[in-house]
């Protein structure tokens, strides 16, 4: 049956597509481009038309005036036929066609009237007009842009049976038409375009095939012409995960199975008529797709079924979901009915001879009671055939009622691979329990293609948007049941202490016994970023580390991208993480990017100081960021590297102690340079080895000039209740005063100006048995930092190499200051202490 070549397109446009006159000449060109050699087009009525002509229909059944509705639309009809230059002499027979269309549904007006009833039957020859004008407009707008077109009514093609406005379509004598009507037309190489949603009945009626029904006369046509593409060009990107009006996250689908589309569609997914699959067949390719970007790849939904990871089971098993509103839930309920067979095929008999359409269907194991999704419109119908099918049970209270409930709505959660993965619907649940949504009725059918869940009909906007962002179906690779514990880390900034935070990360998660705990799957640095949602391995790790090493920017390296940081962080965020944290170990102004790290769901690990000693309120908006957005915000490293100091205060403070000073050398750097000068090396000696083992800041100055030691000082104030700025922190600079603007490599070449100046201050120092520190000391009231001379006896004097202390004084620990000593500086210690944050995290820790 099948005639493979040549290829044949049929394309369908629904309302959206006819809008206006712009949006009809964007559908001319989209067929005049494409380049298939055979095309069919499918036209709905225009935007909201359908719609107008079922109220203008039911007000002429209550007797209202109708013809200024009717006049409008006729005006906005002639509207477009005007702006698109229709209404010239060559189109006469159009407009001739318009105006014996709006006779025609003036006349049916007066006909309904005068029956005082809008039957089935007349609704669907009054509706149909909208379907068959706009088609007629786009035939002749097709011709207009040079496509051969011509219109063709849907009556003589398309063979439909069942009832008025739900008709369904007759394959066989379809086909028969189609090959006798349509085949020889596109033989020609004309288009034929052929209005959607009609149909004829064996009785020779106009019948419809259901709201939504040109997406079906498109798939019809795509079968019984043996198609290769079916194109319905929609509003959207194509199917997505959920109702975008509803959940606004809601994203693309590239790829669909047809079960899986159905499944969507049944359940009300308003992109797709509900039957409209049920005409594909395997060789026809479905494509949603955007008018706005004829380009674009959509949705295609394909017969073949998705290929199976290994293991059996699909690591996204769930692939979207949507809801139907306006539900009844009916029950049947009574002791009577527990073990009696048959009840469940009596009640769906009844209610199947009231043209009753079942959604969903519960019954527990008792038996005790069956419950039943219907349409509410349904409701009154469907319960009158309940009774009255189980008239002698009731009377005989076997079954004590037939409730109903109604203002409900069905949420479907739906994906082909939900068979056989556990976690779906603990996944599902608790995030309807979390949402506080009561869950009335659930029904999961037995291809556990689908799980269905009634609610009421005013949780179902938060229930979707619950279960969508719970099952991450907004993010790329989005859709698993269960999430691993691991957490996803992204690294801003990739100096010295990302790139060894990096491989520490690496190591230890290759040394942890049982899962991974942490993973690197992203370097972000000025120039771009680095990304791999599976996790970057330790090799190519080890690779972006020698790169970078040799000075190469992460954009100009193997899959690097360039982008602002920001960028860098949306880009990343579209993925599912898990536990995603972003590290920042630069020493730059990153609020805009931390703020955006928190508004995409990342927890902060802060090795950089300057957010949190920038301008207090900064400080405190991005304190208030992490708590309104419920995420978490830890920064160790900021002061004495790896050691417990940030900690120390929080457990001290938890537990009802009040720090009151805090006393100590917080800079390795500094201390370094003082005790290397203090043997004898001089200053700008110590301070290039300083900067050789990585002690330093990038510029030495950030440490040299106190301002380091400040921003650790206020940091550590602010923790304990000092309120200032960083210029309330008094400050003493180690930079003489004409080096302190110069430019870095100037600065570095002048450094040995500063060496006699140091010889004689350190010497004077040793003369009075005392030893060079630089000290911090905070309180509440003040913060204040610079050199002291303190007893070489002191503890203090005894630091060695770039150790750091503190000194707590606390209501508890008043006499005797709790201390802390030990190495305060360097890349291997600080990204320790930034791994210990992020494991804390990670919820290992
Ligand atoms: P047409 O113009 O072809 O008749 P519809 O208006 O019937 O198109 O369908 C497109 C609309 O369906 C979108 O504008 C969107 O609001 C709605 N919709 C509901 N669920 C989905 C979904 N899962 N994916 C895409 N769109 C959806
Ligand atoms: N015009 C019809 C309707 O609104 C058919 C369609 O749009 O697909 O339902
Ligand atoms: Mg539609």
């Amino acid at each position: 049956m099948r005639s493979p070549d040549p290829a044949l397109t049929v394309h369908k446009f629904g309302g959206a597509a006819l809008a206006d006159a712009a949006a009809i000449r964007r559908v001319t060109s989209i067929v005049a481009q494409d380049p298939a050699p055979q095309k069919v087009v499918v036209a709905s009525a225009m935007l909201g038309v359908t719609d107008e002509l079922l109220g203008v229909a039911h007000e002429a059944a209550s007797n209202e005036t109708v013809g200024g509705t009717i006049d409008a639309l006729r005006e906005r009809h002639l509207a477009v036929l005007h702006s698109i230059g229709l209404d010239g002499r060559s189109n006469t027979p159009l407009q001739a066609r318009l105006d014996e269309a709006f006779d025609e549904l003036r006349h049916l007006c007066v006909e309904i009237a005068k029956g005082g009833e809008l039957t089935p039957a007349m609704t669907d020859a009054f509706v149909a007009h909208g379907d068959r004008i706009a088609a007629r407009l786009l035939a002749a707008a097709l011709t207009a842009n040079g496509t051969v077109a011509e219109f063709v009514e849907a009556t003589d093609v398309v063979r439909a049976d069942g009832p008025h406005g739900n008709a369904s379509p007759d394959i066989e004598q379809t086909t028969q038409a189609a090959e006798k009507v349509l085949r020889p037309m596109i033989d020609r190489g004309v288009v034929p375009v052929v209005p959607g949603f009609i149909g004829r009945s064996p009785r020779g009626e106009v019948v419809t095939l259901g709201r939504g029904g040109s997406d079906l006369t498109a798939t019809l046509l795509g079968r019984v012409l043996a198609a290769r593409d079916v194109i319905l060009w929609k509003d959207v990107p194509g199917l997505l995960t959920a109702d975008p009006r509803v959940v606004p996250d809601a994203r693309l689908i590239p790829v669909l199975h047809v079960r899986e589309a159905s499944e969507l569609a049944y359940y009300g997914a308003k992109v797709l008529h509900p039957r409209s699959l049920i005409a594909l067949q395997a060789g026809t390719r479905l494509i949603i797709r955007p008018y706005a970007d004829p380009a674009a790849h959509g949705t295609e939904i394909v017969v073949e079924r998705e290929r199976k990871p290994a293991t059996g089971r699909t690591r996204r098993p769930v692939k979207a979901l949507t809801a139907i509103a306006d539900q009844t839930l009916l029950t049947i309920a009574g002791n009577g009915m527990v073990g009696v067979p048959g009840v469940a095929a009596r009640a769906f008999g009844a209610l199947e001879r009231a043209g009753v359409s079942v959604s969903l269907i519960s019954q527990a194991s008792s038996e005790h009671s069956i419950c039943m999704g219907i349409p509410t419109t349904a409701a009154n119908a469907a319960a009158a055939a309940l009774r009255d099918a189980f008239a002698a049970e009731l009377a005989r209270r076997e079954i004590d009622a037939i409730e109903v409930r109604p203002d409900l709505a069905t949420i479907a959660v739906v994906g082909l691979g939900m068979a056989g993965t556990p976690g779906v619907a603990a996944r599902l649940f608790g995030a309807l329990a979390d949402e506080g949504v009561n869950v009335v009725a659930i029904a999961q059918g037995a291809s556990e293609l689908n799980i269905s869940v009634v609610v009421e009909g005013r949780d179902a906007a938060a229930a979707q948007r619950a279960i969508h962002s719970a099952f991450r179906l907004g993010k790329i690779g989005g859709g698993a049941a269960v999430h691993p514990e691991h957490a996803d880390v992204v690294i801003l900034g990739f100096g010295q202490i990302g790139r060894e935070l990096a491989t520490q990360i690496a190591t230890h998660s290759s040394r942890a016994s049982e899962q991974v705990q942490a993973r690197v799957v992203a370097v972000v640095d000025r120039s771009g970023y680095v990304f791999d949602a599976r996790g970057l391995s330790s090799k190519r790790l080890e690779a972006l580390n020698a790169a970078k090493s040799a000075r190469t920017p992460l954009s100009s390296v193997r899959r690097g991208v360039r982008a602002i940081a920001e960028e860098a962080i949306a880009a990343i965020s579209a993925h599912a993480l898990s536990r995603p944290i972003l590290v920042d170990v630069t020493a730059g102004d990153t609020g805009s990017v931390l703020e955006a790290a928190l508004s995409h769901g990342m927890d902060l690990v802060l090795a950089n100081k300057r957010p949190l000693a920038g301008p207090e309120k900064d400080a405190r908006a991005l304190a208030n960021a992490v708590a309104s957005q419920g995420r978490r915000l830890l920064h160790e490293a900021t002061v004495g590297a790896g050691l417990p100091i940030i900690d120390t205060i929080q457990k001290l403070t938890e537990s009802g102690d009040q720090v009151l000073r805090i006393e100590g050398c917080p800079s390795g750097t500094l201390g370094y340079l003082l005790g290397e000068m203090g043997r004898g090396t001089s200053f700008s000696t110590a301070l290039h080895s300083a900067m050789k083992h990585g002690y330093t800041e990038p510029d030495p100055r950030d440490d040299l000039s106190g301002m380091d030691v400040a921003r650790k000082a206020l940091i550590l104030g602010r923790l304990i209740g000092f309120s200032g700025e960083l210029t309330d922190v008094q400050v003493e600079s180690l930079v003489p005063e004409p080096m302190r603007e110069l430019p870095l490599d100037v600065f570095l070449n002048r450094l040995h100006e500063a060496d006699e100046m140091w010889e004689q201050r350190v010497r004077e120092a040793r003369d009075h048995r005392t030893v060079l520190r630089y000290r911090a000391t905070v309180t509440k009231r003040e913060a204040r930092v610079g050199i002291v001379a303190v007893d070489a006896s002191s503890s203090l004097a005894s630091l060695a190499g770039t150790d750091n202390h503190f000194s707590f004084t606390t209501r508890r620990y008043r006499a005797n200051p709790l201390v802390i000593t030990g190495p305060g500086a360097g890349a291997a210690v600080t990204a320790a202490g930034v791994l210990n944050d992020v494991l804390k995290l990670a919820g290992t820790r």
